[in-house]
């Protein structure tokens, strides 16, 4: 049995404070991958890890790792320190400087050995994910260094120009007996229900239709209504019975969006003939994720033939929901119980993170602490600080006892 490792919430906040000074604007933080205060950060960060012993290493992401000291197969924590183009101070930040603050505890105290990681561009510059996506394996180097970002810059060029990525070797997971990401809810959750932390059990997964539907277009005046095919009414009536019908069977975890329309021609005198929008579904089970679908091509069909109007769906995007390992997921709630006694609870992940690339390959878990009115993706994105120490410490006891399980205490 390991000891019990205390982390130093001063010492770990002082550290996140320092990060959110690369591409602070106001309360916020704009600093996406690759950007000069991405790149900045990423070498404050390989001097942090050198400071307590860990050794930095960039694979050819630009993916930045700190490996430990001790002997053992480490347990690797993470998440990314990129942002979103307008971003809050703690999305990624916040995982990545918990495991450094848990990593350095247990280089201090002859903790398990614990390795840290920061994925470069979890946040889309290139691809949802990128970093994990390559580091795992789902993505080759050659695919990665070809991706381009809205300014038309090539990954492979941007990575080459760092002098730390001469050379660079990639870097295998199953060198990693675990990984372990915390990170805010960026959900009203724990917030609203005043709990410290959240025990992922899923990231939910997602379906996507582009639907098209065609009618006539007219003459708004001289077109009798019962003879119109008017594509805009019929949208009306095919999301009026897909909300009913996915009430129906909607569980609380169960959400969906009709986020995009557009209406052709648009014009106030003109019938509209035809129409596009998107519908999107997202659900931790991959049966109410089908049932969903179903609905929607059933009523899309019925819509179709009540309106005489075309309706077709292409399916334009189908993540599969993401379970995390029953082995983490225990040692989380282990830790989470013992240190926020009533105040934790299991729950879904509502939003993508590298857990999910990470978890075919090796056993993976995620923990939350909470948003403040759940805000995330905004300058104000912001939590308590004593939640935010809270969570590193159900990290280091989640680590104890999962390195004792896992037989690599060092
Ligand atoms: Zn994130």
């Amino acid at each position: 049995m390991s000891q019990n490792l205390t982390t130093n919430s001063d010492r770990f906040l002082a550290d996140l404070d320092a990060l959110r000074e690369f591409g602070k604007q106001g309360s916020g933080v704009v600093r996406p991958a690759f950007s000069p205060p991405d790149i900045d950060s990423r070498r404050w960060l390989t001097g942090k890890f050198e400071a307590c012993g860990l050794r930095p290493r960039w694979d050819p992401a630009a993916n930045l790792f700190g490996m430990p000291s001790q002997p053992g197969k480490p347990i690797l924590i993470g998440s990314h320190s990129d942002t979103q183009p307008e971003g809050g101070w703690l999305d990624g930040a916040y995982g990545v400087i918990l495991a450094l603050e848990v990593a350095r505890t247990c280089q201090e105290a002859g903790g398990p050995p614990v390795a840290v990681v920061s994925f470069q561009d979890e946040e889309s510059a290139f691809m949802p994910m990128t970093g994990s996506c390559f580091f795992s394996g789902k993505l080759s180097r050659d695919t990665l260094y070809d991706l381009s970002n809205a300014a038309g810059q090539r990954y492979g060029d941007l990575a080459s120009a760092l002098p730390e990525l001469e050379e660079p070797e990639s870097l295998d997971p199953g060198l990693f007996s675990a990984f372990l990401e915390a990170h805010i809810e960026q959900g009203p959750v724990l917030d609203q229900a005043g709990e410290i932390i959240g025990v992922v059990e899923t990231i939910v997964g997602s379906r996507q239709f582009e639907v098209t539907i065609t009618g006539q277009q007219n003459h708004a005046g001289t077109t009798p209504m019962a003879l119109r095919q008017d594509a805009v009414t019929g949208f009306a009536a095919f999301i009026t019975k897909l909300e009913e019908q996915f009430t129906e069977i909607a569980t609380p975890r169960s959400v969906w969006t009709i986020g995009r329309v557009d209406v052709r021609p648009n014009a106030p005198s003109i019938v509209p003939g035809a129409l596009n929008c998107s519908v999107q579904m997202r659900d931790g089970s991959l049966s109410q994720l089908d049932a969903m679908c179903e609905i929607t091509q059933k009523v899309a069909a019925q819509t179709a033939a009540e309106r005489n109007l075309n309706i077709s769906l292409l399916e334009t995007k189908a993540v599969d929901p993401v379970d995390m390992d029953d082995q983490v997921i225990e040692a989380f709630c282990d830790a989470a119980g013992s240190n926020a006694p009533g105040a934790w609870r299991r729950m879904p992940s509502g939003a993508l993170h590298d857990a999910m690339n990470l978890a075919p390959r090796i056993p993976t878990g995620m923990m939350f602490v909470p948003s403040i009115g759940g805000v995330s993706h905004a300058f104000e994105e912001d939590t308590e600080r004593e939640h935010l120490a809270a969570g590193v410490q159900v990290m280091a006891d989640a680590v104890t006892r999962l390195a004792d399980q896992l037989g690599n205490t060092g």
